[in-house]
């Protein structure tokens, strides 16, 4: 049975194009920084996001926790959004593995942390204290319907950070949706930070693999902390061979999946017993909650699966859908037409 995988954009598969290059691609020892088409992805990354040099990691999760040990030491203060991935979905790899203390402030519905609120999180000088050493953004925001930062913010944000001589990481999962939807080139939303990650995996359709980008210095400690927790590839080049694919290809595409999720959240709006704001999505994900006091998230996920339809429950009365490089328009209406049926 063939599914309109809606759960996540994760769900994509390399296209013809990423396996006939990874079948070519041209390989070496990466640890031994020999693998010509790592070497290449990290230099067109670099590129792309004008940092001086870039890292390829098997994982977002590890970007961002490669990231944060190459900031802060022991101890150290990192504060981030309450809904941020870093925090609520990476098993606290922050504390647990590198011992470094997170700060939560109340994300904003838009994904933005308040800069008064930011600002006033920042410790002063105190041998009470820990030292704040890092600022994390999230651009998109996943929990926050996939909410782009704008250069505006990210510059308020930046200013803050350096005024007090904190770092600024932004777990970039997302990155290209939110340039895209924005219509910015994506270096103009890593400008102000000091080191920023981005995922292949997700909507640019690579099999595995993110990339973290900043100056030579912090790769150098970024590297070191790959490789420590496990992340040190061999013959990488053919996983990274897709992600130059995904980097060339698969951008500029992000725009159909940003129109598939309008008119997704669009229909859904217009269904009896579902609830939500379709103005609040621009780029690929929305949440939309169930009001009818006989069905719950769960049950609506596995009666839409039956009829081939997959989107994630993900709360009690939450859904949540994705739309991605393998979601038609047409997979849209029939979801649409299998969501009217099965809520009656
Ligand atoms: C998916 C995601 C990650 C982690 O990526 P994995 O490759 O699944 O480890 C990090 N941050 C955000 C915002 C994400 O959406």
């Amino acid at each position: 049975m063939r599914y309109v995988e809606l759960r996540s954009d994760t769900m994509t598969r390399p296209t013809p194009a990423m396996r006939k290059a990874m079948a070519d691609a041209e390989v070496g020892d990466d640890v031994f920084g020999e693998d010509p088409t790592v070497n290449r992805l990290e230099a067109t990354a670099a590129e792309r996001l004008a940092k001086a040099a870039a890292l390829f990691v098997p994982s977002g999760t590890m970007a961002n926790l490669v990231s944060q040990m190459a900031h802060c030491g022991r101890g150290d203060e990192m504060i981030l959004g309450s809904l941020a991935h870093s925090f609520y979905y990476e098993q606290g790899g922050s504390a647990a593995v590198a011992s470094i203390h997170p700060r939560t402030v109340p994300n904003h519905p838009d994904g933005k942390l308040p800069l008064d609120v930011l600002e006033a999180a920042i410790r002063g000088d105190n041998i009470h204290f820990p030292r704040t050493r890092l600022i994390s953004l999230e651009n998109t925001h996943n929990l926050c319907g996939g909410a782009p930062l704008d250069p505006v913010y990210l510059r308020s944000v930046g200013d803050i950070a350096h005024r007090h001589g904190v770092k600024l990481h932004i777990d970039g999962a997302r990155l290209f949706n939110a340039a895209v939807a924005l219509g910015v080139p994506a270096r103009q939303l890593s400008v102000e930070a000091d080191s920023i990650s981005f995922c292949l995996s997700k909507g640019l359709a690579a099999p595995v693999g993110s990339v973290v980008c900043g100056s030579t210095e912090f790769i150098q400690a970024a590297r070191r902390a790959r490789k420590v927790l496990g992340g040190g590839m061999r013959q990488a080049g053919v996983l990274a061979a897709a992600g130059l694919v995904a980097l060339n290809e698969m951008v500029d595409r992000l725009a159909e999946d940003h129109a598939n999720a309008r008119r997704l959240a669009d229909g859904l709006a217009g269904i009896a017993g579902l609830k939500l704001d379709p103005e609040r999505y621009i780029t690929n994900i929305i949440y939309f909650d169930v009001v009818k006091p006989d069905l719950n998230a769960t049950e609506l996920a596995a009666a839409l699966q039956k009829e081939g339809v997959r989107m994630l429950a993900s709360g009690p009365r939450t859904l949540r859908a994705v739309t991605h490089y393998e979601v038609t328009a047409v997979d849209i209406e029939y979801a649409l037409s299998v969501m009217a049926k099965v809520i009656k």
